[in-house]
């Protein structure tokens, strides 16, 4: 496995072997196994895995949230040594936002919804960082989390507007055994939050099932999550959502699919989850 900082030295070991098909799985690091499932799948169906490792400052909208993202790059590398992973691009700040640059992607309205709007400007940081890993990686897939629902709508949006070569692939949101979704910032729960923190899975479970019986009243389906979430005293909604899973449009009626979102701060770590129904 080789480990590179510099975009030169990516781009010589990417076009080392320019007829094999390439993967990338792009991360911020502090792996589990939703990232490693991902590198997994990316293994099988590509010649050659490339894995980035880069906590993204354009996509953060709050300093202390950038600043207190776990870090742990040592223990990553090993991560993905077993794996197999063939190259890994880890960039300073500096590489990848040089002082002169002043460049951004963005994709517009249905950024502006949901983590967009909770979160200003996070995926502009979103969309730019993937297009520079798009344009030093060239890779032939590129693997993304179902758990960032609308990360990957956007992408996939911006992918077909500007044609990148490049076929998106979505994989399954891994859990704990408890349900809860993994996130590199489940560390910062405490023990008694970290209980708590199942009340977005039970929320989405409930909603499922209340769906499967039948009830296709959006506006009922949000109340039904928002009773799971507050029976969590030390949850906080910050929104529950049932959208149009292309156009991120709020339903009333659940006619055909639907995307159910939402993210909640327990004990003030901001958790999110999802699901596509049916
Ligand atoms: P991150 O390091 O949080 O930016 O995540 C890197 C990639 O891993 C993104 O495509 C995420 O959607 C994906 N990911 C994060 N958590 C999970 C999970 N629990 N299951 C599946 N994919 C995940």
């Amino acid at each position: 496995m080789k480990v590179f900082t510099q975009i030169q030295e990516i781009r010589t070991q990417r076009w080392q072997e320019p007829l094999l098909s390439w993967g990338l799985v792009p991360t911020m690091g502090y792996l589990h196994q939703g990232h490693l499932s991902l590198v997994q799948r990316a293994r099988a169906e590509n010649d050659r895995v490339g894995v980035s490792i880069f906590v993204n400052p354009t996509q953060f909208n709050d300093a202390k949230d950038l600043e207190g993202y776990p870090r742990n790059l040592e223990r990553d590398l090993e991560l993905l040594e077993i794996e197999g992973v063939d190259l890994v691009w880890t960039p300073t700040s500096e590489i990848v936002y040089p002082p002169l640059f002043q460049t951004y992607v963005e994709v517009e309205q249905i950024t502006r919804v949901l983590e967009g709007a909770a979160r200003p400007g996070h995926f502009r940081g979103v969309t730019t960082v993937v297009s520079t890993l798009f344009n030093v990686f060239q890779p032939h897939r590129a693997y993304f989390g179902q758990k960032d629902a609308q990360q990957v709508i956007v992408i996939k949006r911006m992918v077909e507007d500007l044609n990148f070569n490049t076929e998106i692939v979505i994989g399954a949101t891994q859990r704990e055994a408890d349900g809860l979704a993994m996130s590199s910032r489940n560390v910062k729960l405490s023990p008694e939050a970290r209980q708590q923190a199942t009340c977005l899975h039970h929320a989405l479970s409930q909603a499922k099932t209340a769906y499967e019986q039948g009830e296709r009243d959006a506006h009922k389906l949000r109340r039904l999550m928002l009773d799971v979430i507050s029976q969590a005293s030390l949850a906080r909604v910050d929104y529950v959502s049932i959208a149009h899973p292309t156009t991120l449009a709020e339903l009333d009626t659940v006619a055909d699919q639907a995307l159910f979102s939402m993210a909640v701060f327990v004990d003030g770590v901001r958790l999110i989850d999802n699901m596509i129904i049916p």
